[in-house]
C-alpha cells in the first residue's frame, strides 16, 4: 500500500499554503472521485489537505439577484435549494441527473467541478493514456471510444486525447455564465467558468486552468431572469447512475415568437463543457421554431469530427438540442 499524509488546516489560506508547499498533494472535498482514483493507483498524492469543512457550505443571495454557492455545499443541498430550483432549474436538474443520492450527499460543489474524466483507459493504469502518463499514447483513439468526444479533440501527436468532461453540474454552470472564486498562493481571483476547463491542446494532463495550490472557495451565479424557464436533458445508456452520452443545458428568452436571448451548453461531447456559442448566435433574433432550432444545432455541430464508433453522438446532440429548446421556448 502506498502511504500518504492527511492534513487539516485552520482556515482556507493555511490550506492553500500547505498544498502550495507540497508538489505532490491534492485538496480533498467529499473524496468520491479522488479517493477512487487513489485506490486505482491513478492519483498518487503524497498529502491530502481536507477542505470540506474550510469553505462555506451555504448558498447565499447576492444583492443583484444572483447566488453565491460555497465550495463545500453538498450536491444534494444545492439541488434542493428553493432559490436554485426557482431561479436556475437547469442547475438543480443537472445535479439530480448525476450520480446517486448517497454520492450527492457527500460530493461538494468544488469537487464536482474538478472531477476527472471517466475514460476507461485513464482509470486503468495498465493502458496507455496521455492524460495519466504524458507521452504514453491514447488507448481510446483506436480502441473503445463510443463514449468519447466529437468536438475539440486532439487527434494525433503526444497530446492526443478524445476524453469527455464528466460533470453534469458544470454544463449547467457554463450555460449560466457562472464565475468561479479562487484562492491561491498569490491571493484571490475570479475565473469565468468558460475559462476554467481546457481542451486537450498539446497537454491533456491538464484538465483546467487552475494552478497548483489554488482552492475553489465559491461559485457565483449572475442574475438571469429568463433562466427561470431553463432545462437540463441528459441522454445516457441507463436511466440512472450513468454519465452523459450527450447532455444539453438550455435557457431561452422568447418574446412575440422571436428568440431575444439564449444560453446553450452541451455535455458528453468534448474535453470541457461545451458552450454552444455558434448555435446561440444563429438563434438570436430568429423565430422560436423547430426549423430555427435545428439550423442552430446543425451550425454548432458542423465542427464535429466523430470517430469510428461515436458518430451517433452528432444526431443525438442535434435532436437533444432541438427537443430541449422546444421545451423551454414553449
Ligand atoms: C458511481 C458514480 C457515478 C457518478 N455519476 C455521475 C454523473 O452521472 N454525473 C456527474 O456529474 N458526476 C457523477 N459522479 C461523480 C461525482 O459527482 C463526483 O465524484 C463528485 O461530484 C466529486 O465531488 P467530491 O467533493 O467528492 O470531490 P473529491 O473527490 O473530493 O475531489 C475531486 C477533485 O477536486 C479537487 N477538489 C475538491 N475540492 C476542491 C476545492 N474546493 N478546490 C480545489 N480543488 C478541489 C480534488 O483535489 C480532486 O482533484 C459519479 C460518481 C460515482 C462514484
Ligand atoms: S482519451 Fe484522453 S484520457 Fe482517454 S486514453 Fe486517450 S489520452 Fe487518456
Amino acid at each position: 500500500m502506498r502511504e500518504f499524509r492527511y492534513e487539516r488546516a485552520d482556515d482556507p489560506a493555511a490550506a492553500v499554503a500547505l498544498l502550495a508547499a507540497e508538489p505532490s498533494g491534492a485538496f480533498l472535498g467529499g473524496g468520491t472521485n479522488l479517493v477512487d482514483l487513489m485506490k486505482l493507483g491513478v492519483a498518487t498524492p503524497d498529502v491530502l489537505v481536507d477542505v470540506r469543512t474550510l469553505t462555506s457550505a451555504e448558498v447565499t443571495d447576492l444583492p443583484d439577484g444572483g447566488l453565491r454557492i460555497g465550495a463545500a455545499v453538498p450536491n444534494a443541498d444545492l439541488a434542493a435549494d428553493r432559490r436554485v430550483r426557482e431561479r436556475f432549474p437547469v442547475l438543480a436538474q443537472a445535479l439530480l441527473a448525476g450520480a446517486s443520492g448517497q454520492l450527492r450527499n457527500r460530493a461538494t460543489t468544488g469537487g464536482n467541478l474538478l472531477q476527472r474524466t471517466r475514460c476507461t483507459y485513464f482509470t486503468d493504469v495498465t493502458r496507455p493514456c496521455n492524460k495519466r502518463e504524458p507521452g504514453s499514447g491514447c488507448g481510446a483513439l483506436e480502441g473503445v471510444h463510443r463514449n468519447h468526444a466529437i468536438l475539440g479533440q486532439t487527434l494525433d501527436g503526444p497530446g492526443a486525447c478524445i476524453a469527455t468532461h464528466p460533470s453534469d453540474m458544470a454544463v449547467a454552470l457554463v450555460a449560466l455564465d457562472a464565475v468561479v472564486q479562487v484562492l491561491g498562493p498569490e491571493g484571490e481571483r475570479a475565473v469565468p467558468i468558460a475559462e476554467l476547463h481546457r481542451l486537450p491542446g498539446d497537454d491533456p494532463s491538464r484538465d483546467t486552468t487552475l494552478r497548483h495550490g489554488e482552492l475553489i472557495s465559491a461559485i457565483e451565479l449572475p442574475p438571469l431572469p429568463f433562466a427561470a424557464r431553463s432545462r437540463y436533458r441528459k441522454a445516457r445508456d441507463r436511466a440512472s447512475f450513468a454519465f452523459a452520452l450527450v447532455s444539453v443545458a438550455a435557457a431561452v428568452d422568447v418574446a412575440d415568437g422571436v428568440v431575444r436571448d439564449v444560453r446553450l451548453a452541451l455535455g458528453g461531447v468534448a474535453h470541457r463543457p461545451w458552450r454552444a456559442t455558434t448555435a446561440e448566435e444563429a438563434l438570436r433574433g430568429r423565430p422560436a421554431t423547430e426549423e430555427s432550432f435545428a439550423a442552430a444545432a446543425d451550425a454548432e455541430l458542423a465542427a464535429a469530427t466523430p470517430l469510428r464508433d461515436n458518430g451517433f453522438k452528432v444526431p443525438l446532440a442535434r435532436n437533444l438540442v432541438v427537443r430541449t429548446l422546444l421545451e423551454v421556448a414553449r
